[in-house]
């Protein structure tokens, strides 16, 4: 027999009305009921959710596309799924199942995008926290189709950021052409994006030289396997000194996941012959520049990385499963959300910070 849950009427929500109107966390916002729920629409009790830079983007509403409003953000969610819409033909989960809320809530499954297992760009997809609501509220709808089961091994807390920035940087790193021995450089290696993929590239074999400014993300990104390291804020001429860190000849490739144009600027300066950027930070009001003539005669690529898609969501989530990462995270209470995303904005957060919502 499954499992049977009390859904209640309202819940706790982080709410953004307007670009300039308050973050406010209301106590009754209504909870979408079962009977309510569209066909493939499962309604998901939530635990804990990550908080990610891009949802500071979409409360400034800073990038190119605007975020829906009034706005529930948030995109690293797990929890147990409470109800699934009448009709769902076969879904892929059941009641009680475990599972992540990610960036991709919806991608249609037929357009050629979707069929080339670039979903994320799928022109039908919504997007938790930005075009649909999110995970900063205590019970969220999204899709069976692309809601991600957890695996047991891995805890919740654990689970939450893998399932944005843990799957982004796996993927940035899958697609980056680099072999076991190569070295990357992360410059925001520090950060949420930026300490997974530290790790990432050290189970595949990677040198990792990180970028990224203090002593605490220092001691943090050696810790997590890191063999070189640059402050961005100290150094005076960072070209020279990632060089210099990189056997004299740069690193085979850059995964840069700061949010700050600064971070990209001196990149194809510094790349290895034959080197790739990846370009996964976000920055505001941002366009990347390079020297066309270097970026030519060095055989320089650059990609645009974006998330990933349901598999690549999987592989980094066993990845994490089976230990080769692990979230580096302060627990915080939904109410803390403003304070959260002040830390941000100063690059005060070292991992990530996830917030508890299950009382
Ligand atoms: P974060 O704030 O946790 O980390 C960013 C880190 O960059 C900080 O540690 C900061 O100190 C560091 N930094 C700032 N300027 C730097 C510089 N000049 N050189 C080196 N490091 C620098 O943010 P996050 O949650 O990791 O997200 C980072 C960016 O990635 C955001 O713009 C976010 O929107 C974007 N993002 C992109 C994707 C994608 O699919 N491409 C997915 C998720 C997030
Ligand atoms: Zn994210």
């Amino acid at each position: 027999m499954s499992p049977q849950f009390e859904i209640p009427k309202t819940q706790k929500a982080a709410i953004v009305e307007g670009p300039d109107s308050p973050l406010k966390i209301v106590p009754d916002h209504p909870v979408r009921q079962p009977k309510d729920l569209a066909p493939g629409e499962c309604l998901v009790r939530l635990e804990c959710t990550g908080v990610c830079h891009t949802d500071l983007h979409a409360r400034k509403g800073d990038w190119p596309l605007k975020a829906k409003l009034p706005l529930i953000g948030g995109h690293e969610g797990v929890g147990t799924v409470v109800a699934i819409g009448e009709h769902t033909q076969s879904p892929p989960v059941k009641l009680g199942d475990r599972v992540g809320i990610k960036w991709l809530a919806y991608s249609c499954l037929d357009c050629e995008l979707c069929r080339k297992g670039l979903e994320q760009s799928c022109p039908n997809q919504q997007l938790s926290g930005f075009t649909t609501d999110g995970t900063f509220q205590q019970y969220v709808v999204s899709w069976t189709s692309h809601v991600t089961p957890i695996p047991d091994a891995l805890d919740s807390y654990e689970a939450a950021s893998i399932l944005c920035a843990g799957v982004t940087v796996y993927r940035a790193l899958k697609y980056s052409h680099t072999h076991i021995g190569d070295w990357v450089a992360i410059p925001g290696a520090g950060g949420g994006l930026g300490h997974l993929a530290v790790q990432y590239a050290t189970a595949m074999g990677l040198r990792v030289l990180a970028v990224d400014t203090g002593a605490e993300k220092r001691e943090l990104v050696k810790k997590l396997g890191a063999e070189a390291w640059v402050d961005f804020r100290e150094s005076k001429d960072i070209v020279a000194d990632i060089r210099a860190a990189t056997d004299g000849q740069g690193p085979h490739a850059a995964i840069v996941t700061a949010a700050n144009s600064s971070a990209y600027a001196q990149a194809v300066d510094y790349l290895r012959l034959g080197g790739n950027l990846m370009v996964v930070g976000l920055p505001a009001h941002a366009s990347l520049s390079a020297d066309i003539f270097f970026t030519v005669t060095k055989s320089i690529s650059i990609y645009g990385s974006y998330v990933g898609n349901r598999q690549d969501a999987r592989e980094a989530l066993d990845i994490a499963a089976r230990g080769k990462v692990k979230c580096y995270y302060e627990t915080r209470n939904l109410d803390s959300l403003l304070e959260t995303y002040e830390s941000l904005e100063k690059g005060e957060i070292v991992g990530r910070i996830v917030l508890k919502i299950r009382e």
